[in-house]
């Protein structure tokens, strides 16, 4: 029987030694020259489950997808999608929720079936967090202020130049949302396609001063499109886990916003005639269409 790897998360980094990984290579050289060498500590590293070419190639049935039960060793953080698209998921601190159709929210069960997910281990300590608005926390705080998306991302872009644009970043973005536009994918029949999504999806937009939620996924490097969704691709769920979605543009206040940059990228494909039958191309337009720029 075939059996997946696995990631082992006793490898994962505790706060000190994510605090020791801005310098981990200037100190493994000088301990290569001592007695003492250590090889460095692995990094933090985000798991996919299949392609999103995959997707687009219209391979999302049930044959193709990983039981819910198996991907959660591999992170407690995430997102994702579920058998012939139907709907969105998130996983926030280990509970993966499902973002349906009709707009209800419902926990995912252990033998529910993916087609797609991308998934990390949320850090202790992130390695960028600012705080606007709200009181209390120990991290840099600037007085109340409405951030929109493109504040959102032009701040995460800014902090991150040292960085190079061509890493990972997973994204934790929780406050206010006076105003979110999201998408929850209706699950394709037969007869559809990919291409079907953008007319058959739920479109929600929630004006709501006092919305509490998060927001969370990655922004994933351009050489990336088609293995993944170049670029920023975030789900959202409210506090009290009543709406959520794959998130089109939002308006966020008393914000705390956390990134940290992840250097592993692992790919699993399906074990699958389907997958192994199927023509899967890169179709940037298709890509587009569904997932935007
Ligand atoms: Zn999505």
């Amino acid at each position: 029987m075939f059996t997946y790897p696995r990631i082992l998360y006793s490898h994962l980094n505790t706060p000190s030694q994510h605090k020791a990984r801005m310098t981990e290579e200037l100190s493994s050289e000088k301990d290569q020259q001592s007695s003492t060498f250590k090889p460095p500590q692995p990094r933090n590293e985000i798991f996919q489950f299949s392609l999103l070419s995959a997707l687009v190639s219209s391979v999302y049935s049930k044959s193709v997808g990983r039981r819910m039960s198996a991907l959660r060793s591999f992170g407690n953080f995430g997102l994702g999608t579920f058998t012939d698209l139907d709907g969105e998921m998130i996983m926030l601190d280990g509970i993966a929720y499902h973002l349906t159709f009709d707009g209800s929210i419902k926990i995912v069960e252990p033998d529910a079936l993916l087609p797609f997910a991308t998934l990390t281990q949320w850090p202790e300590d992130p390695m960028l967090c600012k705080m606007v608005g709200g009181r209390g926390g120990k991290h840099e705080r600037e007085g109340n202020k409405i951030f929109d998306k493109s504040t959102v991302q032009e701040w995460i872009e800014t902090e991150m130049a040292s960085q190079s644009s061509n890493d990972f970043l997973a994204i934790k973005i929780s406050g206010q949302f006076g105003y979110i536009k999201m998408r929850t994918a209706k699950a394709v029949t037969p007869e559809q396609s990919w291409r079907d999504v953008p007319s058959t999806q739920r479109v929600e937009e929630v004006q709501s001063p006092g919305l509490q939620g998060t927001m969370l996924g990655f922004r994933a490097p351009q050489w990336a499109q088609g293995v993944t969704v170049a670029g920023y691709h975030l789900h959202f769920i409210d506090e009290r886990k009543e709406k959520g979605g794959h998130v089109l543009d939002y308006k966020v206040e008393n914000v705390k916003i956390e990134v940290e940059i992840i250097k592993g990228f692992k790919v699993d494909l399906p074990v699958s005639k389907e997958f192994e039958n199927a023509e899967i191309k890169f179709n940037l337009e298709d890509i587009l269409s569904v997932e935007g720029k």
